[in-house]
């Protein structure tokens, strides 16, 4: 019996159009003989919409209208178009969405009200994950080693600038990654050299969170794991990133095909295998399940330290998450198969 697949994307998020060509990459690799898709796009405002191939199968990517969605929007009620007995019910829904509002539990709360097996992290994790500031805090608890850092609440920096400013110079050392607690895709994210840069990248960084986080930058290379699974998940191999740019910002995730990655990492085994033991930790104190993608520097003499986990990694299939799957054995539609395997197996054990 073929399994009625939810595709939610768009969503309303900094990350709106990555969550575009993930959602074509995904329906592209899904094999029609095993699901029906039934595409639900988010708007940048938040309006749910279907689209006319809602009520269909989906046989080919032009009939998705990936990024339109019809002017039919879904009334308020949200619930009863998800669980309407004339539009069938889904036997899963995989929400393909980045940063606020999709990758932060709101979303993932909706589904568990309605009782909907969903792809990947559940709310606890999203959200815990989303928040910067409570993932290092749990980090802490775990003993990841991770850089140090500072963080405030706009409305605090607005009032006592001058304070906090000397508490950063005091905690950090320069140069500074001034980062919105919420976001993701190095969106709102600069490096600051000296107290002037320092002051734009806060105000740039307000923009988008009334959190901010500043940490000391690091001299490393960037690793990447990913992890895959529910109670026993399973890490792959790791990857590098070397972008040309100063830093790996959004021009260099999405725009820029210059940025390297390397896979394997040209790292020691034993470094391999300590970044897999804090990338199982990191999963398990956040109560991960599905996937996530955990971020690491490794300095000159191997030290590790753990920069983030990302809940809903980028997962077009030239994404790092997918591709560090491939290079582990794992085809990009195994992978879309394997999460979904894993959704219904998690809502299942809840029953
Ligand atoms: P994504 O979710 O897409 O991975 P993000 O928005 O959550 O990204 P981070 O991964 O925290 O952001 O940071 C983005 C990039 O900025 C990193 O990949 C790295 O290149 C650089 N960076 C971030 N923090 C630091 C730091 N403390 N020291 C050095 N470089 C940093
Ligand atoms: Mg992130
Ligand atoms: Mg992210
Ligand atoms: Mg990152």
């Amino acid at each position: 019996m073929k399994k009625k697949l939810g595709l939610l994307y768009g969503g309303k998020s900094a990350e709106h159009d990555v969550s575009l060509s993930t959602a074509r990459a995904v329906t592209q690799a899904l094999n029609f003989d095993k699901f029906d898709v039934f595409p639900i796009f988010i708007t940048r405002d938040g309006e749910w919409r279907k689209g006319d191939q809602l009520t269909a199968p989906a046989e080919s990517i032009e009939q998705l209208q990936i990024g339109k969605g019809t002017q039919d929007s879904i009334p308020n009620d949200v619930s009863s178009f998800l669980l309407n007995k004339d539009e069938k019910e889904f036997d899963v829904i995989f929400p393909l969405l980045h940063g606020t509002n999709g990758e932060d539990g709101t979303v993932q709360g909706l589904l568990e009200v309605l009782n909907l097996p969903y792809v990947g992290n559940g709310v606890l994790a999203s959200s815990a994950g989303m928040d910067k500031v409570v993932m290092k805090q749990l980090f802490e608890h775990a003993g990841l080693k991770q850089v140090p850092y500072v963080y405030f609440i706009r409305k605090e920096w607005n009032k006592s600038q001058d304070a906090l400013i000397a508490k950063m110079e005091e905690e950090l050392t320069w140069p500074m990654f001034v980062k919105p607690a919420n976001l993701g895709s190095s969106v709102g994210i600069s490096k600051a050299s000296n107290r002037e840069e320092l002051i734009k990248a806060i105000d740039l960084a307000s923009k988008y969170d009334r959190k901010i986080i500043v940490e000391t930058g690091i001299v490393a290379r960037e690793v990447e794991m990913g992890v895959l699974g529910n109670d026993s998940p399973k890490v792959s191999v790791p990857g590098e990133i070397k972008p040309v740019t100063d830093f790996y910002d959004y021009d260099s995730k999405y725009n820029d095909n210059n940025t390297g990655l390397i896979i394997p990492a040209p790292v020691t085994t034993d470094v391999v295998e300590r970044m897999k033991d804090m990338a199982i930790r990191a999963f398990k104190v956040l109560d991960c399940s599905g996937l996530v993608r955990a971020d690491f520097f490794v300095t000159a003499d191997d030290d590790i330290v753990i920069n983030e986990v990302n809940t809903m990694p980028g997962f077009t299939p030239v994404s790092m998450y997918p591709i560090l799957w491939q290079n582990t054995g794992v085809t990009y539609s195994d992978l879309i198969e394997q999460l979904i395997d894993l959704a219904i197996e998690r809502h299942d054990e809840k029953q």
